[in-house]
């Protein structure tokens, strides 16, 4: 399913509101797709339970923060959390009903292989979303709600949705199909979807920026590395490849999340150890990664550990870089030739220590960091490489809402959004 094929909807005003609905949040931005500006930012949070939270900052002019509003009482479902966003909106001059609101462009997580573009949501795309729930039980239903209450709330508001899983839906199919029974398979649609894909395209294209040339000529090793973490190889724009797989567990080593085992791990502990499906399940999302090698998810507090001594954090450290140094040699074979590695999210864009340990010994690859340039703290894309170095290494801070909002404004708006 195409754009083309639903772009029924067309728009006057220049502003978008983006929504990411998770299963028990709801995060928002609302932006000015005339220059690209901040308006609004906000989450909902513990939706369903007694002590929800609705945080909403209006932004001064250049993004900066403004006033903020925190309101803490019981909110008891998503269509009560858009009502609140709703509300909060409207009380800065900006409800859903305002006449410059050109559309609300919805994260949706699983996309499947249909869905290769963002798409102007009608009940065939709704019914599809739902189709997906199988394989991808944790965020899609999440995502309907949000989409069917955004609509239940203005019926007239084009509803766009960004899918996590579009922009790797390129990878040639050699890359996407696991070696297993293709009827099995295909008959319960398994392969690689990948995810994070709104910052993959985001990033491979901004590093290309940053370059100072066109993406279509560059090829990108992304590493976004958040709480959960993807690596992709893009050439020339395109996904050719990235970590993540039927579901966001396989790949490289995240804040709870295993990456890589061998699949044969879950016989074992199913057969040997006498765990069931739904608690391996658990332990391998939520149990594992660096939280399960050393009792911290974050980042920060493994790095001060670190730094005082402690051997288990050590090893955490040092098995997290090594999955990323195996992925950056895999898809620079991959892609054949690299222009350019970028850091984002999270860990990517702040810990230097993650960076130099992913990169060091790449040398004769062409792949290194300054160590001043990667020390130092900036929230604007920058290289870190050594002057002159064959193969640029960037950090380049993801935007997935602007991303997403731009997606959304390119569909609906006959103008063409600036950046
Ligand atoms: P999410 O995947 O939830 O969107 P983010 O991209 O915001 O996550 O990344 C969150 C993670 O980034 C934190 O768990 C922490 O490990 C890491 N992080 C954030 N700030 C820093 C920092 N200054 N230094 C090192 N790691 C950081």
């Amino acid at each position: 399913m195409s754009a083309a094929t639903t772009n029924t909807a067309s728009a006057t005003g220049t502003r978008v509101l983006v929504l990411n609905s998770g299963s028990s949040s709801l995060k928002y931005q609302l932006l000015d797709m005339a220059d690209g500006s901040r308006l609004a930012t906000g989450l909902v949070e513990r939706i369903g339970e007694a002590t929800s939270r609705l945080s909403h900052t209006l932004l001064a002019s250049g993004g900066a923060p403004g006033t903020s509003r925190t309101r803490e009482a019981p909110i008891a479902d998503h269509d009560a959390a858009l009502k609140s966003v709703a509300a909060e909106l409207a009380a800065d001059g900006m409800g859903l009903e305002s006449p410059e609101l050109a559309a609300t462009g919805h994260r949706v997580v699983h996309g499947g292989q249909r869905f290769t573009e963002p798409t102007v949501i009608d009940e065939a795309v709704l019914a599809e979303i739902e189709r997906l729930v199988p394989v991808a039980p944790l965020h899609n239903p999440a995502n309907l709600m949000g989409i069917r209450t955004a609509q239940a709330l203005n019926p007239r508001l084009p509803q766009v949705a960004v899918f996590d899983t579009a922009f790797h839906t390129t990878m040639p199919e050699h890359a996407a199909r696991y070696a297993i029974d293709v009827r099995t398979a295909d008959e319960h649609r398994v392969r690689r979807y990948g995810f994070h894909g709104t910052s993959h395209a985001y990033v491979s294209r901004r590093t290309a920026q940053l370059l100072g040339r066109d993406p279509a000529e560059v090829n990108v090793i992304v590493l976004h590395l958040g709480n959960g973490a993807s690596a992709s190889a893009v050439r020339g724009g395109v996904c050719v490849e990235t970590s993540m797989g039927l579901t966001p567990l396989e790949g490289l080593v995240m804040g709870t999340r295993s990456g890589d085992v061998d699949p044969a791990v879950i016989f074992h502990l199913f057969r040997v150890a006498g765990m069931s499906v739904d608690e391996i399940d658990i332990l391998l999302n939520k149990k594992s990664g660096l939280l399960g090698l050393c009792g911290d998810n974050d980042m920060r507090e493994i790095r001060r550990r670190v730094d005082e001594g402690d051997d288990t954090a050590r090893l955490a450290f040092d098995i997290y870089a090594h999955r990323l140094k195996k992925y950056i040699g895999a898809y620079y074979a991959v892609l054949g030739r690299v222009d350019a590695l970028a850091f984002t999210a999270g860990v990517g864009e702040n810990s230097a220590p993650v960076r130099e340990a992913a990169v060091s010994g790449l040398d004769g690859l062409g792949l290194a960091v300054d160590a001043e340039l990667n020390a130092a703290r900036a929230d604007t894309a920058r290289l870190i490489s050594p002057e002159g170095a064959r193969v640029a290494v960037a950090v380049v801070p993801t935007d997935e809402e602007l991303e997403i909002a731009r997606q959304t404004y390119a569909l609906v708006s006959p103008e063409p959004a600036r950046e």
